[in-house]
């Protein structure tokens, strides 16, 4: 009988040296004695199993691996009279904070662009030209301006970005701690107008029909500025982030491991206990306006920094809303917007726009009730369907 021990056929030599298939061997031995081609067939079987085995431990190592190379970094800079924060989930430090510099730098030039501040924003510029002639303008200057009058013509002019004068006088109030009398809210409401903004898109410049008026990019600019940051990360290879700018969050792909990122809404109601809600958003916005932080209050009213257009009073009560939207700037925009809209007219809206939904929290008669769009997350408004 030949010593088939010494001669392992092909395919099987390798399992020899492994201890504990060691009877594999003696099986494929064996086997090499009954038929050739059998045995053939089995080595190669034995062949195809071991690099079944193989690849599978491959692809299962491969995401251990992208997880263990994954950290998690935070940065945070005072941007556009707030903080604007990034996180993201990165191989390297180099790469992390690569990443964060460059999104910060793409905020500093929006800064540069919209600020109302900087006398030398390209904002400010077309303020003071543009009322005289077409004002040739930045691409980003077109969006903001371009989503704006967007918002005003969903909204019915509820938010309208040529605010500025009743911003103004608002602001004075406030500072001042009384109210504006009715000649003043008249004389800036008739500079109020965003049918008088003029947009040219094949010549990118924005006309203002009427001298004196002033753009207010303090409802969408921060939304606008998120959307940009995120995008630059993307393009640096970053997916996994989430950017905060003040109160505008817009995320990317999860955390590794997670379903997404867990964002914490403030609503108008906590200061009645009630307890804030937590999002889980990936590839998402969410943005909450509301009179939490600037108010006047006068003879035990409450006035938000928030103005009706068509009154040129600022809103008046307790309020919060929330908006979920694919892109900052578009919840950023309608946040506002719908805090100025009725409760049903926004509900309206927001059905009408695939991937928005909302939550308004407001307070009625002596009572805090929510009302909810279709898609908002159930976790969050605790209504029934039906009640929605
Ligand atoms: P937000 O916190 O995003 O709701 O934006 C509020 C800011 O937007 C205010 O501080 C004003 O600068 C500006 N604003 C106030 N009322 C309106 C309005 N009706 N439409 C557009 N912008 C507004
Ligand atoms: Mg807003």
């Amino acid at each position: 009988m030949p010593d088939t021990t010494r001669r392992p056929f092909r395919g099987c030599s390798r399992v020899q040296l492994h201890p504990s298939r060691v009877e594999v061997f003696s099986n494929c031995s064996v086997i090499s004695r009954v038929g050739r081609v059998a045995a053939r067939l089995r080595s190669w079987a034995c062949l195809f199993f071991l690099a079944l085995g193989l690849c599978i431990l491959m692809v299962s190592s491969r995401p251990v691996a992208a997880k263990a190379s994954a950290q998690h970094f935070q940065y945070s800079l005072p941007r556009m009279g707030t903080i604007f924060r990034i996180e993201m989930y990165a191989g390297s430090d180099v790469e992390a904070s690569r990443a964060a510099e460059a999104a910060f730098s793409r905020a500093e030039e929006l800064e540069q662009i919209m600020s109302d501040y900087r006398a030398d924003s390209e904002l400010m510029r077309l303020m003071r030209d543009g009322a005289a002639a077409p004002v040739p303008v930045s691409s980003d200057l077109y969006s903001v301006l371009a989503k704006s009058l967007w918002t005003s013509k969903l909204s019915r002019g509820a938010f309208d970005v040529s605010i500025g004068p009743l911003v103004d006088l608002w602001r004075s109030a406030r500072k001042a701690g009384r109210l504006p009398d009715a000649g003043e809210i008249a004389k800036a409401k008739a500079l109020v107008d965003y049918r008088n903004i003029e947009l040219d898109p094949v010549q990118h410049t924005v006309f203002l029909k009427r001298a004196g008026m002033k753009l207010d990019l303090g409802a969408i600019g921060k939304g606008y500025a998120a959307d940009q940051m995120l995008a630059v990360l993307q393009s640096q290879g970053i997916q996994r982030a989430l950017v905060v700018a003040g109160g505008e969050v817009v995320t990317g792909e999860p955390p590794p491991g997670s379903s997404g990122w867990k964002v914490r809404i403030d609503t108008a109601d906590s200061d009645a206990g009630v307890a804030p809600c937590t999002l889980l958003l990936t590839g998402h916005a969410v943005s909450t306006s509301g009179d939490e932080h600037q108010f006047l209050e006068v003879n035990g009213h409450r006035y938000s920094h928030i103005i009706n257009p068509r009154t040129g009073w600022a809103l008046e009560g307790r309020s919060s809303t929330t908006v979920i939207a694919r892109d900052s700037t578009t919840a950023d925009a309608l946040a506002t917007a719908f805090s100025t809209m009725s409760v049903s007219d926004g509900i309206r809206v927001a059905q009408s726009l695939p991937g928005v939904s909302a939550l308004w929290v407001r307070r009625v008669g002596g009572e805090w009730k929510r009302y909810a769009s279709r898609g908002f997350p159930a976790s969050c408004h605790g209504l029934s369907e039906r009640s929605q």
